[in-house]
């Protein structure tokens, strides 16, 4: 999509700070880290949110939960634990309608989330 943030991020006509990429997906660092880690893993396809997915999309989706763990590992907060979120909508506060899972760690966590 031509117009869409994370697309342009993707094709690198928008600057991030890379930790993963392959043909697929690509994961970056949040410009606005939530915690010590905060890492977005996004698609190439643009695909606007979990609503969204099909049946084709069952591989793509697991294999960004493998890089957030492959990336939880390498920045060590595997052990200690970390939380991976999509965000779909109003109620989630969704604001790049993009598909991105969050991944989140270095700190303790709240639960019930805000
Ligand atoms: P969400 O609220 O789930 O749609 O999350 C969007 C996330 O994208 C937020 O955590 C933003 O801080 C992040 N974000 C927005 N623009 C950029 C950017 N140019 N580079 C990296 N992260 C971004
Ligand atoms: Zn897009």
């Amino acid at each position: 999509m031509t117009d869409c943030l994370f697309c342009k991020i993707f094709r690198k006509e928008i600057k991030s700070k890379v930790v993963y990429e392959d043909d697929e997906i690509m994961a970056f660092e949040d410009i606005n880290p939530q915690a010590p880690v905060h890492i977005l893993i996004i698609p190439a396809k643009h695909i606007e949110n979990l609503n969204e997915i099909t049946e084709q999309d069952k591989d793509l989706i697991g294999k960004m939960f493998l890089v957030a763990k492959k990336i939880a590992h390498e920045k060590n907060i595997s052990a200690d634990g970390y939380r991976t979120v999509f965000n779909t909508n109003k109620n989630a506060g969704q604001a790049v309608f993009h598909l991105h899972l969050h991944l989140l760690g270095g700190r303790k966590m709240a639960w019930p989330p805000g």
